[in-house]
């Protein structure tokens, strides 16, 4: 099985501030927050990024976005930008795929 550090932090290996957990994902805020409100969604299933995502583990995706909503609730916003950056050369640094979820700011309407 892959280890990355997504996968330790899942595992409880690297400490993490856990924002919600079940059995299919695990959501934690990111240790360097672009916004006040700076959360990591990620699967419990080491998926490299979203080229990865097929009809076998898409449920996770399913999942994840099915509880983002009350998930941000709970740490405050309903309104927020949802990002996924996939492949190096979009920003992945980490290759587990993982959705921020950051708001609490004015983020206006340009992407980058
Ligand atoms: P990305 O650049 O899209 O791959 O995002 C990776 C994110 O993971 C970055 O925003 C990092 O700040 C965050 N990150 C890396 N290691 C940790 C960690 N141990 N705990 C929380 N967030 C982390
Ligand atoms: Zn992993």
């Amino acid at each position: 099985m892959t280890m990355c550090v997504f996968c330790e932090i899942i595992n409880g290996n690297i400490p993490s501030t856990k924002v919600y957990e079940d059995d299919m994902m695990l959501a934690f805020k990111d240790l360097n927050p672009v916004a006040p409100v700076h959360f990591l969604c990620v699967p419990k299933k080491h998926i490299e990024s979203a080229n990865d995502v097929d009809e076998l583990n898409s449920v996770y995706v399913k999942h994840i976005f099915e509880k983002i909503p009350e998930i941000a609730k709970s740490q405050g916003i309903s309104s927020y930008r949802i990002i996924n950056n996939c492949g190096s050369d979009a920003g992945q640094t980490v290759m587990h795929l993982h959705f921020h979820v950051i708001g609490g700011v004015e983020l206006g309407e340009k992407l980058i």
